[in-house]
Formats: C-alpha cells, sequence, structure tokens
C-alpha cells in the first residue's frame, strides 16, 4: 500500500507532464474506478474534457490535479492503483480503469493512465474549500485550497505548515497506543504501517504505549524520527512492499534495503543485535525491539 514517500514519487513524475496540460479527452472504462465520484462516467468525460490542469498537488497519501480555482480531480490510489504516464494511443494497461489524453504545450500529447488492480482506488471531481489555516493546501501548488475530500485529513509532517503543537496536543490527550495514533490521519496523515514502525523503531518507542504517557521530550523525538524517515524514503524514492506498487514511469517501488524493523521479523535489531520481533495489529503486523522499545 503507498504510503506518503510513494505517492510524493507519483505527485513528482506526473508535475511536469501535466502543470499547464489541456484534457484533451477522458475516457472511463471501469466505473467501479469513479466510486467517490458524483455523477457517472458520462459526467466525469463531459466535466474535464477541454479543462487545463494547474498542477499535481499531494497532502499525506491523498493527490490532487485543480483544474480550476474551484474544482480538481482527486486520486485516490488504495491498496494498488497507479498513475502511468503514457505515449499517446498506447496499448491499454492491465487493469486499465481510466485514460485521460492531455496536450502539453512543451511535451506535446500524453495519456494519462489510471491503473488498479484490486480497484479499492479511483478519480473523482470534487470542489476546492479554502484551508482553515490559510496556508497552501498540499505540496505542489501555493493554492490556499483543499478537496472537500482531503479537508478532513491533517497535514502531514513533511508539510511546512504542519501544526507540531496540535499533533502534541492530540497524542497527550489519547489513552490509544502511539502507534495508532500515527495511523489515525486526523492527526498527521501520510504514515501507514512500514513507516509507523520505522519512526517508533528510530525513537526507541513500543507501538502500544498509551499517547498520553509520553512524556513531551518524547514526542518530539518521535515527530523528528517520523520527519526523518519520510524524507529517507522520500531520498530513495519511495519503500512500498506491495509488489503492485509502480511509480508513475512504471518502475517498480522497491527501496526496501534501508528499513530497520519492519519486515524484519527475528533477524537483529541493527542498534543492539536482538531479534526483531512481529505482533497482530489491526488486521496488519508491529515490528519492534523489544529490548530497544520497552513497554513503559
Ligand atoms: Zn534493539
Amino acid at each position: 500500500m503507498p504510503e506518503l514517500p510513494e505517492v510524493e514519487v507519483v505527485r513528482a513524475g506526473l508535475e511536469p507532464a501535466v502543470h499547464g496540460a489541456t484534457i484533451v479527452s477522458v475516457d472511463v472504462r471501469d466505473e467501479r474506478a469513479l466510486t467517490r465520484h458524483t455523477g457517472g462516467a458520462a459526467h466525469f468525460e463531459a466535466h474535464l474534457t477541454g479543462r487545463r490542469i494547474a498542477a499535481a498537488v499531494r497532502r499525506g497519501k491523498f493527490l490532487w490535479m485543480p483544474v480550476s480555482d474551484d474544482e480538481a480531480v482527486v486520486t485516490h490510489l488504495g491498496m494498488s492503483g497507479q498513475m502511468l504516464l503514457r505515449a499517446p494511443g498506447s496499448p491499454e494497461e492491465r487493469h486499465e480503469r481510466i485514460r485521460l489524453e492531455i496536450e502539453h504545450p512543451e511535451h506535446g500529447d500524453l495519456s494519462v493512465v489510471f491503473a488498479d488492480q484490486r480497484t479499492f482506488g479511483s478519480l473523482a471531481v470534487d470542489d476546492l474549500v479554502d484551508t482553515p489555516d490559510g496556508a497552501a493546501g498540499g505540496r505542489g501548488s501555493a493554492l490556499a485550497r483543499v478537496p472537500t475530500q482531503v479537508a478532513h485529513i491533517a497535514r502531514d509532517p513533511l508539510d511546512p505548515a504542519f501544526d507540531a503543537g496540535r499533533f502534541r496536543a492530540r497524542v497527550a490527550r489519547t489513552s490509544s497506543g502511539i502507534k495508532r495514533v500515527l495511523l489515525d490521519q486526523t492527526v498527521a496523515s501520510g504514515i501507514g504501517n512500514i513507516y509507523a514502525d520505522e519512526s517508533l523503531w528510530a525513537a526507541r518507542i513500543h507501538p502500544e504505549t498509551p499517547g498520553s504517557a509520553l512524556p513531551t521530550r518524547a514526542v518530539n523525538r518521535l515527530l523528528a524520527e517520523v520527519q526523518a524517515v519520510l524524507e529517507k524514503a522520500l531520498a530513495e524514492g519511495g519503500t512500498s512492499f506491495d509488489a503492485q506498487y509502480v511509480n508513475v514511469n512504471g518502475q517498480a517501488g522497491y527501496f526496501a534495503h534501508s528499513l530497520n524493523a519492519y519486515g524484519r521479523t527475528g533477524q537483529p535489531c541493527p542498534r543492539c543485535g536482538r531479534p526483531i520481533v512481529r505482533v497482530s495489529f489491526m488486521n496488519r503486523s508491529s515490528h519492534f525491539c523489544p529490548h530497544c522499545q520497552r513497554r513503559r
């Protein structure tokens, strides 16, 4: 499942191709990819044809392309969604759902293909609303607007307008385990199972420690580690373990070599040498070092 760094790789890859491009035609090949769109395939196609894409913007794992100051195409990648750039008229991709033919003033004609094996992802036309703090809606545009479908999602920890004070307050007032808090997209967006485990390992915090039991010092350390882990993964191009994850140019996003805890069950902790353990957590797993990450 893509997390923030994987989606940022997609955004950064799309940006030069779509920024300033005009949507020439839209072809919805599978209406299941419009589950979050109000209005059906014919509406989606007619509504976007002829519109100009202003940018490719991301907050957390959400990606959108404004087509005016008031509307955007929102992409939910879900578990396995891909945004692929292809030559115009290229053969249909496996699991292709929607294709936008675009015309860019410099790059000429291109196809933007939304492909998705498991159909949890979707595209939707959505209204843009003002951000409550007046800062840019996300990375990739200075516009202080955000799609309604993304408005409830907190800024991500790499966003210059991320509110660290609000993050600390949310952590301090919950008795939930800190890993669950990290995964709550209304507290901080973009962190999934992989980077939660990596950040908690780096900050030496047990994943089930109640938020309210963490001293402010520890919360600050954790936030700094979250930011460092995300930045590092971003620099390496994403760390997705999902074989279906493919970036905008079709290359698999496998950069698993630098993980310290996630997926390393039974292997030595890089810090203390004792084995990393795995416990089940919300239908998934948590990986941590029981020696370095003691329960409080
Ligand atoms: Zn250890």
